[in-house]
């Protein structure tokens, strides 16, 4: 057994973080993880004496974080809407900025109808999961090019016990039929790629990608809306999130792909982040 208690484990790891804006949080979900226990362990076992394998492996988890490892790699999970996914350096990190648009898609839909929803670019499953677990009725295709972020996804449907959910390899919208879905959704790579944000903090260590798509970062943008006016039955939604600074040319995209009724909804932050556009009737 070593000498190191909870607390003070903690209290050491959150100055060894001292650069990591949330430095005591990223230390408590370590060292939950280290431990297999909820984060109220720590407060209700404050005392507890981590055994010797156990402050070995926090060290390392806590000095990987010190070198930026995200947290949610180091714990191999992280939460979004009320799920819990898988996370792997296969996939992108689920932002709660991307519940955004998960709520905007549910209220756009929010009858008992049975109609086909696709999320290109899935990831982790993230939306796709978020959509499926709060509408059983919905048939959900999620779409991405990568196989290992497909296997994570699968892994997280079926942890999350969600059936409604085929998993699809490829691009975009090639695998999907003309008129078959009702909305399409996508948190696409829109990052320009000599953006510097590319090399701080987090996303240095996510699939570039996700993140990366071309000088002005909308390449993957305007792919996606060319490709999804023919996939949507008319009248079905397009959604896609994009970058605070993109809306007004995200909304240019999409007029010019001959969506209507083309709007951009702000995050929490007061920032454009999610433009929802229908195909017109006839
Ligand atoms: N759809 C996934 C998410 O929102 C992945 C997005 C991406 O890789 N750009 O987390």
């Amino acid at each position: 057994m070593s000498s190191a208690r909870i607390d003070t484990s903690l209290t050491q790891a959150t100055q060894t973080l001292a650069s990591s804006t949330t430095a005591r949080l990223d230390a408590e979900l370590l060292l939950a993880h280290v431990l297999n226990q909820p984060r109220g362990y720590l407060f209700t076992w404050p005392e507890r004496l981590l055994s010797d394998a156990e402050a070995t492996t926090f060290r390392r988890l806590v000095n990987q974080r010190r070198d930026g490892v995200p947290v949610a790699y180091l714990i191999g999970q992280r939460e979004f809407w009320h799920l819990t996914l898988k996370v792997t350096e296969a996939t992108l990190i689920p932002r709660p900025d991307t519940e955004l648009l998960v709520e905007l898609a549910l209220d756009l839909q929010p009858s008992q109808a049975a109609i086909k929803v696709a999320d290109l670019g899935t990831g982790s499953g993230a939306i796709a999961l978020a959509l499926a677990s709060e509408r059983p009725h919905w048939y959900v295709v999620a779409i991405d090019k990568s196989s290992a972020a497909l296997t994570v996804a699968r892994e997280n449907a079926i942890n999350n016990g969600i059936p409604n959910t085929t998993f699809l390899k490829g691009l975009w919208c090639d695998s999907l039929a003309a008129g078959s879905m009702s909305m399409i959704v996508s948190n696409p790579p829109y990052i320009a790629s000599a953006d510097p944000h590319l090399m701080e903090g987090d996303v240095r260590f996510e699939p570039i990608s996700a993140l990366a798509s071309g000088t002005d970062g909308l390449n993957d943008i305007r792919q996606i809306a060319r490709q999804a006016l023919p996939c949507l039955v008319s009248g079905g939604w397009l959604l896609l999130e994009h970058g605070h600074d993109q809306g007004a040319a995200v909304r240019n995209i999409l007029t010019c792909a001959g969506f209507t009724e083309i709007r951009t909804e702000t995050d929490l932050a007061n920032h454009d982040r999610v433009t929802l556009a229908q195909k017109p009737d006839g």
